[in-house]
C-alpha cells in the first residue's frame, strides 16, 4: 500500500468504518510515551476495523523491552467495549509474557479468545508494571487482514466428571501455561500431571479465561481439569477464581479503594467456583480486604518464609472466627525442575466423586489437606463418645466429655507434629518413617477447633489440615 493510500486510510479508519475494496492488508500504526509516574496506570488505545476482517495482527515494541528494564502489559477488547465488569469485549490479555499477537475466527495465539472480528472500534490496552525514570516508548503495529472469516472456532471445554468414586483426590490449585507467563503447552502439562499422579489440575492464567475453552481437546484420561484465572490486578495483589465456568471471565481493573472486589467474587460464586487470596506476602502484596474471600493460598511453592508469614495470617483469621480454607499449590511457570514444580505443593480434597462439582464441594466444606508432594499422606480424625468427625466436619463434644484425636501421617522420614487450636499449640509428638500414629485427649470446651502441623525437623512444612471443628 502507497503512503498516501494509507494515509488516506488511516484517516478513514479513525472517523468512521469503511469497507474494504482491496484484499490488501491494512496497517496502522500507533506510538506514545507512558511517563516514569504512569506506572500501573491502565490505558488504552482505539482503533477502527472495518467489515471483512478475518484477522488482526498486532506488534508492540517498547523501549527497554530486551532487558526487561521496562515492561508494558498488553491485552486487546473488542467492539463490545471494555467498561469495568463488562466482560462481552474481552479478547485476550497476555500481560508482559508477549508483545505480539492474532485473533481470527477460528484460532488466535494463546492467551487470546478467537471468534469473528466484527467490524467497529477496537481497544489495545496497556499498562507499565516496570517502568525507568526515562519512562517508555511505545508503538504498536496493527495488521487487518481482510478475508472470509473461515470455520468459526469451537470451544472444547474439560470433562466435568472423570469418575464416580468418593476418596482423597490430589490436586494442584495454580498453574502457568504459554496461555499466560507459562512456558510449557497445555498438553505438557497434562503429560506432566499425569505422571506426576495429580488426579486433578486448575488451570490459572494470569487475566484471561482462554486456556478454559480447550481443555477438552487434550487427552487427559484420568486427570480432571478445573477451570480458574488468576485475578492479576496491577499491583494489589492476585487472587485465584477456581472452580469457575469456561467462558467465565473476571475483570482485573480496580483497586481496593473502587470497593468493587465483592461484585466479581460474587460473579465467581455465581459459578459455584471459590476465590482465593494467592501467595498474600509476595512482591506485589496482597492488600484487598480478606473478608470476602473464601480461602488463602498460604502455601506456594517449595516452603519458604512467606509462607510461614502465610499460614501464621491464616491462623489468626481462624483464631478470630474469620474461617477460610487453606491450599497449597505450586503456582508452577515451567517444567524446570530448579523452578516451582507442578504438584509441590498439592492440596488433597475428599470428595464423592472426582467431578467438578464433588471436588468443589469438598473444598467447599474445608476437607482438604496440604502436603508438600504426593509422597505424603495424612489422616485427621476427631472422636467424642460415639459422634466422629473428620477434616472440615462438625463435631458435636459435650464440654463435660473427652475428645479423642487420632493422627497419622505416612511419607515422611522424619516429622515434628503439633496439634493446633484456637488456643494455641495444645500437643506435640515426633513422627518417623517406620511410626507416624498419635492418639490425644483433649478436654471437650476446650477449643473450636482442632488441626495438624507436620514439620521437618528444620521446620520446614510437610503437611497441614484445614480444621475439624468442635461444637
Ligand atoms: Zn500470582
Ligand atoms: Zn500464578
Amino acid at each position: 500500500m502507497k503512503n498516501a493510500n494509507l494515509i488516506t486510510t488511516l484517516v478513514c479508519l479513525f472517523f468512521g468504518v469503511t469497507k474494504l475494496s482491496a484484499q490488501d492488508n491494512l496497517a496502522i500504526t500507533r506510538s506514545g510515551h507512558v511517563p516514569a509516574g504512569d506506572l500501573y496506570k491502565i490505558f488504552y488505545v482505539p482503533f477502527a476495523v472495518p467489515e471483512g476482517i478475518a484477522k488482526i495482527s498486532v506488534k508492540q515494541t517498547y523501549s527497554g523491552q530486551a532487558q526487561r528494564k521496562n515492561v508494558l502489559n498488553l491485552g486487546i477488547y473488542g467492539p463490545q467495549g471494555y467498561q469495568l465488569g463488562n466482560p462481552a469485549g474481552f479478547r485476550g490479555w497476555s500481560g508482559g509474557g508477549k508483545t505480539e499477537f492474532f485473533i481470527s475466527a477460528r484460532e488466535a495465539s494463546t492467551s487470546y479468545i478467537p471468534g469473528k472480528i466484527d467490524a467497529g472500534t477496537w481497544n489495545i490496552i496497556m499498562y507499565a508494571s516496570t517502568i525507568t525514570a526515562e519512562g517508555i516508548d511505545w508503538k504498536l503495529e496493527i495488521t487487518l487482514t481482510p478475508g472470509p472469516d473461515g470455520v468459526p472456532f469451537q470451544m472444547t471445554p474439560a470433562a466435568q466428571t472423570v469418575n464416580n468414586k468418593p476418596g482423597w483426590y490430589r490436586g494442584d490449585l495454580h498453574m502457568h501455561t504459554y496461555h499466560s507467563d507459562g512456558k510449557r503447552t497445555q498438553q505438557e502439562l497434562v503429560n506432566e500431571a499425569l505422571a506426576t499422579g495429580l488426579d486433578f489440575i486448575v488451570s490459572t492464567e494470569h487475566n484471561t479465561n482462554s486456556a478454559n475453552l480447550s481443555w477438552g481437546g487434550y487427552p487427559t484420561r484420568n486427570l480432571l481439569v478445573l477451570n480458574g484465572e488468576e485475578v492479576t490486578t496491577t499491583d494489589f495483589g492476585h487472587w485465584n477464581a477456581i472452580g469457575i465456568n469456561p467462558q467465565t471471565y473476571i475483570d482485573w481493573r480496580y483497586s481496593p479503594q473502587d470497593s468493587v472486589i465483592g461484585d466479581y467474587i460474587h460473579r465467581v460464586h455465581d459459578d459455584n467456583g471459590l476465590a482465593i487470596v494467592n501467595h498474600p506476602f509476595y512482591a506485589n502484596k496482597f492488600i484487598f480486604d480478606v473478608g470476602p474471600f473464601d480461602g488463602i493460598e498460604v502455601w506456594n511453592g517449595p516452603w519458604d518464609k512467606l509462607d510461614e508469614q502465610a499460614v501464621k495470617w491464616w491462623d489468626q483469621l481462624l483464631r478470630q472466627g474469620k474461617i477460610k480454607l487453606a491450599i497449597a499449590a505450586s503456582d508452577t511457570h515451567t517444567m524446570n525442575p530448579r523452578e516451582n514444580r507442578l504438584g509441590i505443593p498439592q492440596t488433597i480434597v475428599y470428595a464423592n466423586s472426582l467431578s467438578r462439582q464433588d471436588v468443589m464441594a469438598g473444598l467447599k466444606a474445608g476437607k482438604a489437606y496440604l502436603a508438600r508432594d504426593h509422597k505424603i499422606s495424612l489422616s485427621l480424625v476427631a472422636a467424642c463418645g460415639d459422634a466422629t468427625a473428620g477434616i472440615g466436619e462438625k463435631l458435636v463434644a459435650p464440654p463435660a466429655k473427652s475428645i479423642r484425636v487420632q493422627f497419622s501421617l505416612q511419607g515422611a522420614a522424619e516429622a515434628v507434629i503439633t496439634l493446633h487450636s484456637d488456643k494455641g499449640v495444645l500437643r506435640t509428638g515426633k513422627a518417623t518413617a517406620a511410626s507416624g500414629q498419635f492418639g490425644w485427649d483433649v478436654p471437650a470446651g476446650s477449643a473450636r477447633y482442632l488441626r495438624v502441623e507436620a514439620r521437618t525437623p528444620q521446620g520446614d512444612m510437610l503437611a497441614l489440615t484445614n480444621p475439624v471443628w468442635l461444637q
